[in-house]
């Protein structure tokens, strides 16, 4: 076992050899730099669709007003363009835990700040536990680790929210293989497995990148099978 003052030298030693750079600016010091960061358009929480997050105005958007959305408040800290792609993927391909701390911070900041300036709408979030998107066991071999997890346990160290682990993601079956009942079932191709005991609560479920909201609904059917109240979203980024 390292000690902190062992893995620091490992840490100044790296430094040394391989300085931090920006990864959007390629500036040396910091894994993402002043400048780079003032890039994020951040979506304002007061004015955003409460369905699916997109940044036009406290109404249910035209990008979702004919969706089924099986999620209650959706969330979302900033728009889907750069720096935000290139962090999402340094984070995933290279591990960069620095990163992984930026998108949890990113992730309170926007939690804390609905709170604030419309807690009539986002109060309700506090009494959730929070339920993280994890990867399919298949990219968690490839990756070596889940990287919603690692955001979903910070993210509950800031607010002092509880962690569940209660999904497990299994690979699409493919539909073709299924009998008519199975595909008209769609308990039995779900995706999204509970494994954890949600029944009676209510879920924030924390998410990267909202896209066709396809992924949360699946995510949140899931959960709603499996008892819970209701399931709310807060996602890093939105698609639109
Ligand atoms: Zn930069
Ligand atoms: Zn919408």
């Amino acid at each position: 076992m390292q000690t902190n003052h062992q893995n620091k030298i490992v840490e100044d030693l790296l430094e040394f050899v391989a300085p931090t750079r920006c990864i959007m600016c390629d500036k040396p010091g910091e894994v993402l730099c002043e400048d780079c960061i003032e890039q994020i358009v951040c979506v304002d929480p007061a004015s955003n669709c409460l369905a699916c997050g997109a940044p036009f105005g406290r109404v249910v958007c035209s990008e979702c007003f004919d969706m089924e959305f099986k999620t209650d408040i959706c969330l979302v800290a900033t728009t889907f363009e750069e720096p935000i792609p290139r962090i999402i993927k340094g984070y995933k391909d290279c591990y960069e835990r620095r990163l992984g701390d930026i998108i949890a911070d990113m992730l309170v900041d926007t939690f804390e700040h609905a709170l604030v300036c419309d807690a009539a709408d986002y109060e309700v979030l506090t009494h959730d536990v929070v339920v993280y998107v994890p990867d399919t066991a298949r990219a968690y071999r490839r990756r070596g680790f889940d990287h919603m997890e690692y955001v979903a346990q910070r993210f509950c160290k800031s607010t002092n929210m509880p962690l569940v682990d209660a999904l497990v993601k299994h690979k699409a079956r493919d539909q073709r293989l299924l009998s008519r009942e199975e595909r008209l079932d769609t308990a039995t191709y779900a995706q999204y497995e509970v494994v954890q005991e949600v029944a009676g609560r209510g879920i924030l479920l924390l998410d990267d990148v909202v896209t066709t909201g396809a992924t949360m609904n699946k995510a949140a059917a899931a959960l709603k099978r499996a008892g819970a109240t209701r399931v709310d979203v807060l996602a890093l980024a939105r698609v639109y």
